[in-house]
C-alpha cells in the first residue's frame, strides 16, 4: 500500500455485515452458559463492492485459549497474534443483561466497537458500544462475504495446472 493510500484510507467503521453478526449470535447462542468472545476484523468496503471508503466488519477471530465461564471470558494476551488489528471485540453475556460490565469497561480502550449479544439470543439481543462503553451505533449491512479465503489459496501445483 502506497504512502498516498494509507493517508487517504478511511478507518471509519460502516457497519457489520449481516452474515458476521447472524455467525457471532449463533455462536453466543451455541456457547450457551458459557460467554463467547471473539475480535472484530474489518474489510475494506470497496473490496466488498461499496462504492464506499471504510471498513465493515466482517470477521470474528475466537481467540484460543480464552477461559470461558458463565461470569466472564478471560483473554491471555500473549495468545493473540501480533498481526491481528482488532476494531473491536464481541462477547455474549449469558444472563441476559446487555450492558458493559466494570470489566468490560477496563477492556473496551483497546478498538473503538464492542458488540455485547445477550440471551435468548434473538436477532435483536445485541448493542454496539464505543470505547467508553457508551450506546453506539453499529449499521448491519447486506453484502455478500468471500466463501472463505482458501478460495484465493493457489498451490504451486494449481499454477502449473493453469499454465501447462
Ligand atoms: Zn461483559
Amino acid at each position: 500500500m502506497g504512502l498516498l493510500d494509507a493517508l487517504f484510507r478511511s478507518n471509519e467503521i460502516l457497519g457489520i455485515a449481516e452474515e458476521t453478526l447472524e455467525f457471532a449470535i449463533e455462536s453466543s447462542e451455541a456457547s450457551h452458559p458459557n460467554e463467547y468472545m471473539g475480535f472484530l476484523r474489518g474489510t475494506e468496503a470497496t473490496q466488498l463492492g461499496l462504492e464506499q471508503d471504510g471498513l465493515v466488519i466482517t470477521d470474528v477471530l475466537v481467540v484460543p485459549g480464552t477461559e470461558a465461564n458463565s461470569v466472564s471470558a478471560t483473554v491471555k494476551t500473549s495468545q493473540i497474534p501480533n498481526d491481528v488489528k482488532a476494531l473491536g471485540s464481541v462477547h455474549s453475556h449469558p444472563n441476559g443483561v446487555i450492558r458493559p460490565s466494570s470489566a468490560d469497561l477496563e477492556t473496551f480502550g483497546r478498538g473503538s466497537v464492542h458488540i455485547i449479544i445477550g440471551a435468548p439470543y434473538r436477532q435483536s439481543d445485541w448493542k454496539a458500544f464505543d470505547s467508553q462503553g457508551k450506546r453506539t451505533t453499529l449499521n448491519v449491512i447486506d453484502v455478500d462475504l468471500p466463501e472463505s479465503e482458501d478460495f484465493f489459496d493457489f498451490t504451486q501445483a494449481d499454477i502449473d495446472e493453469e499454465l501447462y
